[in-house]
């Protein structure tokens, strides 16, 4: 039975998050634990320009903005707290985690700014090593830095840094190519038979087309090739990879 990670309460499946791990979570428990962040943090960030403002004028302060001292250490350790769930569940987002940039600085502060690939000192993107649309997590053990030259060279020009143009090797996606680009063009709908990896069976999308992705992989092709678009059932943006795709086709309304 499906319990939602955080609440314990049981989740309807269809429309709340499947985590890669296994765990299942509502939308809208993340997002209550998004806004505490949020709030704390705000809390926090003004308690500290209060602060810093206080060594420099003598400042009117009204009693509502006082926060004391327990508070504040209060306040911070619930923080801490909630980084901590929401990093677990962002390891095992099925779609970009909203810390992607912290985790990028945070391994670029671990190894220094340096591609994983040509190991030299560069700028850097974060990239997974086991793509999304083949269950790979956002655990920091399955990311790793690599420079616009590398990516170039092992995945093709464009792609996940510019526009995306279709290799030769990648013939067979042609015609469902095509639809989806015109989808994504005229900002139509998609509708398609979708197998996850571990899944026995199909089940139908409703996607909103963005972009593609030839994402890396650990296979001789080197890289998937995704679309990324919102997904109706999971009300989020998610990424499919077109070799998991059956009977595509693009909806007039
Ligand atoms: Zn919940
Ligand atoms: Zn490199």
């Amino acid at each position: 039975m499906p319990y939602c990670y955080v609440c314990k309460q049981f989740t309807d499946y269809e429309y709340d998050i499947a985590l890669s791990n296994g765990d299942f979570l509502h939308t809208s428990c993340l997002i209550k634990l998004q806004i505490r962040e949020d709030e704390i943090e705000s809390v926090l960030r003004k308690q500290n320009q209060q602060l810093i403002l206080s060594l420099f004028v003598q400042t009117e302060v009204t009693d509502e903005e006082v926060v004391s001292e327990d508070e504040i250490k209060t306040l911070s350790s619930e923080l801490q707290k909630l980084k901590g769930i929401l990093f677990t569940i962002y390891d095992f987002l099925p779609s970009w985690p909203p810390d992607w940039n912290e985790r990028r600085q945070y391994l670029i502060q671990r190894n220094g700014s340096i591609c994983s690939y040509c190991e030299k000192e560069q700028h850097v993107y974060l990239i997974h090593e086991i793509p999304l649309c083949e269950e790979g997590t956002n655990e920091l053990q399955n990311l790793e830095l690599i420079c616009k030259t590398c990516h170039e060279n092992t995945y093709g020009k464009g792609d996940i840094f510019s526009s995306f143009t279709l290799d030769p090797d990648q013939s067979e996606f042609t015609e469902y190519f095509k639809e989806i680009q015109d989808a994504i063009d005229n900002n139509q709908r998609i509708r398609f038979a979708y197998k996850k990896p571990k899944a026995k069976s199909c089940m139908t999308r409703v996607v909103i087309p963005e972009r593609f992705l030839n994402i890396p992989n650990n296979r001789e092709s080197g890289k998937t090739l995704c679309v990324e678009g919102f997904c109706e059932l999971r009300q989020d943006i998610r990424v499919f990879a077109l070799e998991r795709m059956q009977e595509v086709e693009v909806l007039d309304y």
